[in-house]
């Protein structure tokens, strides 16, 4: 079997080198697929950040500790007119959300996926920053950057398109920060670069997001409200608690 496939191969490649590329391309972006996506996400917003006049200083992929917790950045730029906290998404599909609910909706191949709010998720941000620098909450100007080509329909002020990126950032224009040079180096100094630290916090953030997994089993996925057992007249199904507010219904 194996002199089969050793055969197999031999004669494959030397016929066409081009094709055993190709497989081995398919084989990591099978095994890698969403790493590489996401990273690509980041890398067209720093390639985008990067045309910004030069008085707009960047950090990107920013490890903060605090409180015993770590907190990653994906891209912080510190100017005179704020400090703007960009958290990079890559969708698929259509996405459906606003500012206020714990999850956005996801439809992708005809499937619906809750995505958690990822403007909570940059508010966290926010708040450390806010802690470690000391400094006031209106300074700060939260994004949450969509990189891919999902259609977005999410009304909120602080989510962008790439494309938009830029001008959003720009139209600020009163200037408020003096000592912006001295926060951005401040950062820069408390900013964790050890790769063993930055391993931790990818643990950390694996665990964490199983515990909440198990803890949101009989939570609805749209509000967070509790899942109750209701009976229609089509039968028993499980529902929200917070029916007609939300009319999430549970599918099995
Ligand atoms: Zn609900």
């Amino acid at each position: 079997m194996n002199e089969f496939v050793n055969a197999f191969f031999k004669e494959m490649y030397l016929n066409n080198p081009i094709l055993i590329i190709l497989a081995i391309l398919a084989i990591i972006c099978v095994l890698f697929g969403n790493r590489i996506i996401g990273y690509a996400g980041e890398f067209w917003v720093r390639m985008e950040l990067k045309k910004l006049p030069k008085d707009y200083l960047i950090i990107n992929n920013l490890l903060l500790k605090y409180n015993n917790k770590t907190c990653q950045i994906d891209h912080l730029v510190i100017s005179k007119y704020g400090i703007f906290v960009i958290e990079t998404k890559q969708y698929n599909g259509y996405i459906k959300g606003n500012d206020f609910d714990k999850n956005w909706e996801q439809r992708f191949k005809k499937k619906v996926y809750y995505l958690h709010n990822p403007i909570h998720q940059n508010y966290g941000h926010v708040q450390v920053l806010k802690e470690i620098l000391n400094l006031e909450e209106s300074i700060f100007i939260p994004l949450v950057c969509i990189s891919s080509r999902a259609k977005v329909n999410v009304k909120s002020k602080k989510v962008v398109l790439l494309k938009d990126l830029l001008d959003t950032i720009l139209k600020y224009s009163d200037e408020q920060i003096m000592y912006y040079r001295e926060i951005y180096d401040y950062i820069n100094a408390v900013n964790i670069r050890e790769k063993k630290e930055k391993k931790k916090h990818v643990v950390e953030t694996k665990k964490i997001a199983n515990q909440k997994k198990k803890e949101n089993i009989n939570k609805c996925p749209k509000c967070g409200g509790t899942l109750v057992e209701r009976t229609s007249k089509y039968g028993k199904f499980t529902g929200c608690s917070n029916y007609p507010k939300c009319k999430y219904i549970k599918r099995y």
